[in-house]
C-alpha cells in the first residue's frame, strides 16, 4: 500500500505447513473479489474465512479437530471497524461457524454458547452438518483467520476447532473480542495460536492500540511477536492504512493480496 487500495490477508493458523498456503492464496483471490465488487466489509472477510473453513487441511469448519473425549466443538467470531461484533463459541454440527457468528454480530447479542447458539444457528436455517467425519485429535492448531481493508473500513474473522485433544468445556481466544481479534478506525488485527497466552496478553487489542499510536503494521507485528515465550505459538495478521504485515514464530500458511 500505504493508502485505500483494498487489501486482504489470510491464515491456515500458527504452526500450519506453509505448503497449504494455495489454500489460503484462493481464499484471498475470492475475498479480494468480493472487496472490489463493494461487498461490505464483514461479509467480506466472513466468506473468506467460509472458503477456510470448507478446507479440510484446515482446523476449522470441515477439518476441526476432536477433543480428548472425541467431541467437536468450535469458536467463531467477526468484527468490523464499525464496531459490529458477533461470536460463537462451543457450537457444533454446523458447516460454517463463522456466518453464525456473523448473524450475531447483526443481533442484540455478542456472543451465543454451546447448545443454544446451535438452536439459533436452527432457527436461522442454517443447515446441520455431520461432524462425525472429523478424523484428528492431533495436538496442535491450524485455525483459520482473515482481514480486510476496502479502503475505507476494516474487518476481522476467525473460526477454529480449537486445540486438537483438549479437555472438553475448553474455550479459547477465538470468541473474546480484543484477544483473538479486533477491529476499528485504525485497523483490523486476528491473531492465532496458543489460545490461552493470546487471552492473557489481550494480544490484538494491544496490537491494535499500537496501529493508533502510528506504528507501521510490521513494527506491530515485531513487537507483537515478543510478547510469547518460545513454547507459545503465535500467528498474526495486520492492516491499517499504512499498510499490512503477517508473520509467526511458528510455519504458518498465510496470504495476502492487494489491488483496486
Ligand atoms: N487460538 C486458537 C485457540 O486457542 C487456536 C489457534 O489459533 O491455532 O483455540
Amino acid at each position: 500500500m500505504p493508502g485505500k487500495q483494498p487489501t486482504i490477508l489470510a491464515h491456515g493458523g500458527a504452526g500450519s505447513d506453509n505448503a497449504h498456503s494455495d489454500g489460503t492464496d484462493r481464499a484471498c483471490l475470492i475475498g479480494l473479489k468480493l472487496l472490489q465488487a463493494r461487498t461490505p466489509v464483514l461479509e467480506a472477510v466472513c466468506q473468506t474465512v467460509e472458503i477456510l473453513e470448507d478446507d479440510p487441511r484446515f482446523n476449522a469448519g470441515t477439518g476441526s479437530r476432536k477433543r480428548s473425549d472425541g467431541s467437536v466443538r468450535m469458536d467463531a467470531a467477526c468484527m468490523d471497524s464499525r464496531r459490529h461484533f458477533g461470536a460463537v463459541s462451543a457450537i457444533q454440527h454446523i458447516k460454517n461457524p463463522i456466518h453464525i457468528a456473523r448473524a450475531v454480530a447483526d443481533s442484540e447479542y455478542r456472543l451465543l454458547a454451546g447448545e443454544d447458539a446451535h438452536r439459533y444457528a436452527l432457527e436461522l436455517g442454517f443447515k446441520e452438518m455431520d461432524m462425525t467425519r472429523v478424523e484428528s485429535n492431533a495436538p496442535g492448531t491450524d485455525t483459520v483467520g482473515a482481514v480486510v481493508f476496502d479502503g475505507e473500513q476494516f474487518a476481522a474473522a476467525l473460526s477454529t476447532g480449537g486445540t486438537g485433544g483438549s479437555r472438553p468445556g475448553r474455550v479459547g481466544d477465538v470468541p473474546l473480542i480484543g484477544c483473538g481479534l479486533y477491529a476499528g478506525e485504525h485497523g483490523a488485527v486476528c491473531a492465532t495460536g496458543h489460545g490461552e497466552s493470546i487471552t492473557l496478553n489481550l494480544t490484538a487489542y494491544r496490537t491494535y492500540e499500537m496501529l493508533g499510536r502510528g506504528i507501521v503494521p510490521q513494527e506491530a507485528l515485531d513487537t507483537a511477536l515478543g510478547w510469547f515465550k518460545d513454547s507459545q505459538d503465535i500467528g498474526l495478521l495486520i492492516v491499517s492504512q499504512k499498510g499490512h504485515a503477517g508473520g509467526s514464530n511458528r510455519s504458518m500458511a498465510w496470504s495476502t493480496l492487494s489491488g483496486d
